[in-house]
């Protein structure tokens, strides 16, 4: 059998969960793509048309629906042949021709498109917004998904092209793919590119590594395969059926990160040999880990049950480290199908199964993007406020459908994402089948319901503060409009003046005019009640409007310390995508001193060295061996403040409110008893805070502690 039957042999193997008919088309759509790429051929000099059938059969692992895997099939014909978009639409549909349309477009975006620039800090903001770009330009994430399948087979063929076309798209693709694979949660695609990446960025490493960890050598591979057929026997004794055991492969990248973090040697990571075990059902896993246990010793605290409680991604599976043949120690995990399928495939799996599930389009943030018309780079980051790439959180209704929202988000959000109605009768809510109260954060994951009641009077003020998304705030806001004026602005004048009080300043009213003049030009509102009335509704905070009037030096006065050198922390600093590894400050050559621009070198056996950009010494260096680095800013002053606090003369009292600031990781300097008398003791502290909100947090913090009475600033 020739390779090309071969190849559409193992596509149709792997679409059992498409329909009869959509199969039909799928294989009209390799003819079609066979005809349009005739006369052109791979790099490896295999007929292009296989490399369109790799990419529908990546899909179809992931078990995508038929319209990705036809336009992965198509994903090269509108760009690289006569095939024009009408053909598409007639022979196939309009949402196939959109989809291979998005891949064609985002094709485009590439690293060499950013502009030259030599600051580090800015590549990497150059960088994330070439990410955001995709993503905008991208619209369905299935285009996501098929670009990255596409790439991926790019990626394990890099050995047929010239070497310098290599380190690029390897760069390219650690930059610009890995994290989108990462944000899509498709760990197991996220984890081929690296490896395939990894061996052209650091080839020598890589290949040390992988003769380490690959164990070519016949002793591993034996290795396994006796723990393998052991395994095999004693669930099969135990009347295990159906299951499955893959010695695992390493994403080797990951280990290659770890050894640096973690400044070791690849052989003192620990997890080397490792064993999955895949049942068909749940509680074939419980029975296989007791089979496990009674055959070979385990290694105490290694034994996770991520079944019973899964991480907050949603990843379930048991671990367990055990002293198996030959007192090797072996790393074993075991898991159902489907806990694979998600393990590998992340949040995409569960959305990407249900065929007629039409909801994956509306995923919020694309929505968002869609908006966006004619976009120019430069002006990307203002256009989309929320960060969209990293910081966004998938949780589902009980019903599973997802609902994407920012990372830091509430019940409230969620309420107010399904419906208005839902938001502004929310009474509170579960997670994961928990009461958890309403400032509760989401995390990816997590099953949220919300409890409502029909006779419930509306949101509170103190949602807005409590509530991520603009669009919740928006609809809480807009209740509180509706609210009688008069009362608005009473509540909001002395929601003001009690602000003004805890920080010892005066009253609004004994505030000079032409403080408050200056105030009202700075704001869209005519007058001070209108103001009032916007504190009260949520519009304004009034943090916002003292900070308007009084400048933070002169609230705090004169009182800035700076820090000394030496109890200053040193400003840490950040590699690549913000990642934290550990490192050292090159002291031979350049001595960098924040906030000198810098760049990481990869040593050899001696972790990361940090040297300034301009150092000569690494300019001759491999510059696959160089990491992108950048100083994370530390303020290098506080405030010094004392407060007034006046509360009930009670047992614990002091300790609590020492607890409060250190909590708040606040520098206490001094606490001392004031004043006392029979009802109450007014206890004075100086503590030092970074900034206003610093210090009007830890005021409501101690407010709020049982017994306190007031607390102010002095
Ligand atoms: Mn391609």
């Amino acid at each position: 059998m020739d390779q090309s039957q071969e190849l559409t042999n193992t596509l149709v193997k792997k679409i059992k969960h498409i329909s009869k008919s959509e199969i039909v088309q799928i294989k009209q759509a390799i003819d079609f793509a066979k005809g349009a790429h005739r006369n052109q051929t791979r790099m490896s000099g295999e007929p292009y048309y296989h490399h369109s059938l790799q990419t529908a059969i990546t899909l179809a692992d992931m078990k995508m629906d038929a319209a990705s895997i036809i336009a992965g099939i198509l994903h090269d014909t509108l760009e690289d042949t006569d095939v024009v978009s009408d053909e598409i639409q007639n022979k196939f549909s309009p949402e196939i021709l959109q989809l291979v349309d998005g891949v064609t477009k985002v094709s485009q975006i590439r690293l060499k498109n950013l502009p030259e620039s030599t600051e580090e800090t800015n590549k990497q903001k150059q960088l994330e917004s070439l990410r955001k770009l995709f993503l905008a330009m991208a619209k369905d994430l299935r285009v996501v998904i098929i670009k990255l399948a596409d790439r991926l087979h790019n990626v394990q063929t890099l050995q047929y092209i010239p070497t310098d076309k290599q380190t690029r798209i390897a760069e390219e693709t650690m930059e610009i793919y890995v994290p989108l694979a990462n944000r899509a949660g498709l760990w197991h695609i996220k984890s081929q590119l690296e490896d395939n990446c990894f061996k052209y960025l650091f080839p020598q490493d890589y290949l040390r590594l992988y003769s380490v960890v690959r164990g070519q050598t016949r002793q591993e591979k034996k290795y396994i395969e006796r723990v393998t057929k052991k395994i095999s026997a004693e669930l099969k004794e135990s009347k295990i059926k159906n299951f499955k055991i893959d010695g695992r492969t390493k994403n080797l990248y990951s280990i290659y990160i770890k050894t640096l973090r973690q400044n070791k040697s690849v052989d003192q990571i620990y997890d080397i040999y490792a064993v999955r075990i895949i049942t068909s059902t749940l509680k074939d896993c419980y029975t296989a880990l007791g089979v496990i246990h009674s055959l070979w010793k385990p290694i105490p605290g290694r034994f996770k049950d991520f079944i019973a409680v899964p991480k907050p991604n949603g990843y379930q599976s048991l671990h367990t480290s055990v002293f198996a043949l030959d007192g090797q120690k072996l790393e074993i995990q075991i898991r159902t199908e489907a806990m694979h399928h998600h393990a590998e495939y992340g949040v995409a799996a569960h959305w990407l199964y249900k065929e007629k599930d039409k909801s994956r389009n509306e995923f919020n943030w694309v929505k968002e993007l869609s908006r966006i018309k004619d976009i120019d780079l430069s002006r990307l980051e203002d256009e989309i406020k929320i960060d969209l790439f990293e910081d966004r959180i998938f949780v589902y209704t009980p019903k599973g459908e997802v609902k994407d929202l920012p990372i830091g988000s509430t019940p409230i959000d969620f309420a107010y994402s399904v419906h208005t109605d839902i938001g502004h009768h929310l009474i509170g809510a579960k997670v994961n089948q928990k009461i958890v109260t309403l400032d509760y954060k989401l995390a990816n994951g997590d099953i949220v319901e919300i409890l409502t009641s029909k006779t419930s009077p509306g949101p509170k003020r103190q949602w807005l503060d409590i509530s991520q998304t603009n669009f919740a705030k928006s609809k809480i806001r807009s209740f509180f409009k509706k609210i009688n004026q008069t009362e608005h602005k009473k509540t909001g004048e002395k929601i003001l003046n009690d602000d003004l009080a805890s920080l010892n300043l005066p009253k609004i009213k004994d505030i000079p005019s032409p403080k408050i003049k200056t105030l009202i030009k700075s704001l869209p509102y005519k007058n001070i009640e209108d103001i009032f009335v916007a504190i009260s509704n949520g519009d304004v905070s009034s943090k916002k409007i003292i900070k308007k009037i009084f400048p933070e030096s002169e609230i705090f006065r004169q009182k800035i310390v700076k820090r000394t050198k030496k109890t200053s922390a040193p400003a840490s600093i950040l590699f690549g995508h913000n990642q934290r590894l550990s490192y050292k400050l090159s002291t031979q050559c350049c001595q960098p001193r924040y906030p000198e621009p810098i760049i990481g070198y990869i040593t050899r056996g001696q972790g990361i060295s940090v040297h300034l950009l301009k150092c000569k010494n690494t300019i001759h260096k491999d510059p696959n061996r160089l990491l992108i680095a950048h100083w994370k800013e530390t303020k290098d002053y506080q405030y010094y403040t004392s407060l007034e606090i006046k509360c009930q003369d009670r047992v614990g009292m002091l300790h609590d409110i020492s607890e409060v600031i250190m909590r708040a990781n606040i520098n206490l300097i001094e606490i001392s008893v004031m004043q006392k008398t029979s009802k109450y003791v007014k206890i004075k502290i100086t503590i030092n805070v970074k900034d206003l909100d610093q210090l009007t947090s830890v005021i409501k913090s101690i407010s709020n502690i049982p017994g306190v009475e007031s607390a102010k600033k002095i």
